[in-house]
This record gives C-alpha cells, sequence and structure tokens, in this order.
C-alpha cells in the first residue's frame, strides 16, 4: 500500500477509488500493524495536543525564552473578535491559532511538529479555524489530518522539510501545502484538486528563506505561520473555484527542495541574513546572547 510520489498516489486513489486521507490510513495500518483503533488513537492524541497549543496561549499568554513572543495570539483573536477584522473570522481565527502554537512552542511547550516546531502553527490553526467555522465533527478534521500527514510525508521523501536544507519555503511552505490539500479533501475536492492546492502553496512560498532572530524559533516565525495559514486558505480556494496551476505536485516539490538549496546559508537556518541580518535583528541577537 506504500506511494512513492503524488503520481504514484493518485493512481492507487483512482484504482481503489478512495480519497488520500484513505490510502494514507491503510498505509499506517499496514505499516503500524493493521489495528484501526491504534491509528484512530494517534489522531486523537495529536488533535487534542495541537488544539490546547492554539488555545492555551490565548487564555493564558506567556513571554517566550528568548523574549521575542508572548501575546500576540490573544490581540490576533481580540482583534478578530471586534468586527474590524479585515480578513474575516475564519482567517483571523485561524491566523491566531497558528501564532498560538508557535508561542507554546518558544515556551518549549507541547506541540505536534507537522512537519517541524517553526511550522507546527499551520495545520491546527487552519484545521481548528475550519471546524469552528464550519461546525464539523473530529472524524472530518481527522480525514484532513490523515491527508495533511501523506502530503508531509511525499515532502519529506522526495524533498525537504528542514529550513536549514532549504529555507523557510520547506517548513512554513510544506505545512502550507498540508493545510492546502487537507482543506480541499474537507471541502469534497477530488484527490487531484488536493495536489493542485498542494502545489500552489508551495509555488506562493518558493524561494522563502529561512532566517529567525538570534537563531530562536520565535521572530519572523510566528508571523510566518500565519502568513502559512492564509496561503493555505487561499490555494485552496482558488482550487476549489477551478483555477489550475499547470506544474503538477511531484515537479514543484522537487523544485522547491531545488530553490531551498540553492539559497545562500545566510538564509537557511544560520540566523545571518534576511530578518535576522538586519542591524536591528543583530543587535536583538546580541541582547539576547548576553542575557542568556
Ligand atoms: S524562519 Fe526558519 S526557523 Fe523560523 S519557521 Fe521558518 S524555517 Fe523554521
Amino acid at each position: 500500500m506504500d506511494f512513492y510520489s503524488a503520481e504514484t498516489l493518485e493512481l492507487l486513489c483512482a484504482q481503489k477509488n478512495i480519497p488520500i486521507s484513505e490510502a494514507m490510513k491503510e498505509r499506517e495500518l499496514e505499516l503500524g500493524g493493521g489495528k484501526e483503533a491504534a491509528v484512530m488513537e494517534k489522531l486523537e492524541i495529536a488533535w487534542k495536543i495541537m488544539k490546547k497549543s492554539a488555545t492555551d496561549p490565548i487564555a493564558k499568554p506567556e513571554r517566550s525564552i528568548g523574549g521575542l513572543l508572548g501575546g500576540e495570539a490573544k490581540k490576533m483573536q481580540d482583534y478578530s473578535q471586534s468586527g474590524k477584522s479585515l480578513c474575516g473570522p475564519m482567517l483571523s481565527k485561524a491566523m491566531s491559532y497558528a501564532m498560538g502554537v508557535l508561542e507554546v512552542n518558544a515556551t518549549m511547550g507541547l506541540i505536534v511538529a507537522a512537519p517541524t516546531a517553526g511550522s507546527s502553527g499551520v495545520l491546527p490553526g487552519v484545521l481548528l479555524a475550519y471546524q469552528q467555522t464550519r461546525e464539523v465533527s473530529d472524524d472530518v478534521i481527522f480525514k484532513g489530518m490523515l491527508n495533511a500527514s501523506a502530503i508531509g510525508y511525499l515532502l519529506m521523501r522526495n524533498a525537504s522539510v528542514s529550513g536549514a536544507d532549504a529555507g523557510c519555503q520547506a517548513e512554513v511552505g510544506a505545512a502550507s501545502a498540508m493545510a492546502a490539500s487537507a482543506l480541499v479533501e474537507m471541502e469534497g475536492g477530488s484527490v487531484h484538486m488536493c495536489f493542485a492546492a498542494a502545489a500552489m502553496a508551495m509555488s506562493n512560498l518558493l524561494g522563502l528563506a529561512c532566517d529567525p532572530i538570534a537563531g530562536l524559533v520565535e521572530s519572523p516565525c510566528q508571523t510566518r505561520n500565519s502568513i502559512g495559514v492564509a496561503n493555505a486558505m487561499t490555494a485552496a480556494e482558488m482550487i476549489l473555484a477551478g483555477i489550475e496551476l499547470p506544474i503538477p505536485f511531484d515537479e514543484m516539490a522537487e523544485a522547491m527542495c531545488r530553490v531551498g538549496r540553492s539559497l545562500p546559508f545566510e538564509l537557511r537556518e544560520t540566523a545571518m541574513g534576511g530578518c535576522a541580518g538586519t542591524p536591528t535583528g543583530c543587535a536583538l541577537g546580541c541582547k539576547i546572547c548576553k542575557h542568556s
């Protein structure tokens, strides 16, 4: 039941007439001893952690270890509820939740790396805001999680999900691709549309630098996660509206990896370029180092 590319997975889904989530579940069952209850239990645990990490910082904001984060998720939530949101309720909620997860990560709290700690806000942010807005059950969310896992697995296997290896496009870009595909499946889109949404999400963030200030997964990581959320939603919406991307997922994954590895080392998690390399970024880095 294993698959090695979007092309083979799409073929498999067509042969069995199943969505990506079902194919991923079958793969998990095959590799994990065949117990459906065990797969479901893992999904439930992951979902519980995702929801808690997205919402705890809104109820009780905490300052991060590096001191660059603390309280942003609550500010975002307050603005979302003020009636003044430019983005609308689903997107602004998703941004707030995604930023919350990054606050938990930056205080060494428990998160689900999806696919990494730095990009851990995108998927929970999208899924929780989707659940609350569309009023869907956890079972629908579990399908979205399985779908997203398949995309993450393919990117990990065939491209990269590491900022140090291929820039933020490989972390937040990958998370955004996972969330875009999940949204399309949960909205009833086809397997082909899921891959198209994931490819579009990747294409939109192509070349994104990894440039954490002081080398800490705090800033600009937190706001990048909210951009990952917005990118996932816009890609899913464009694909559901019938807009097409000419580049297939497998080719886009390869392109993403190639672009990432051609980024100079300053833009791959060394904290020497981009936001980290600005005078203010450097000054903050020095200040944090002196106090640690
Ligand atoms: S900037 Fe780097 S460390 Fe921060 S989220 Fe992006 S890839 Fe991860």
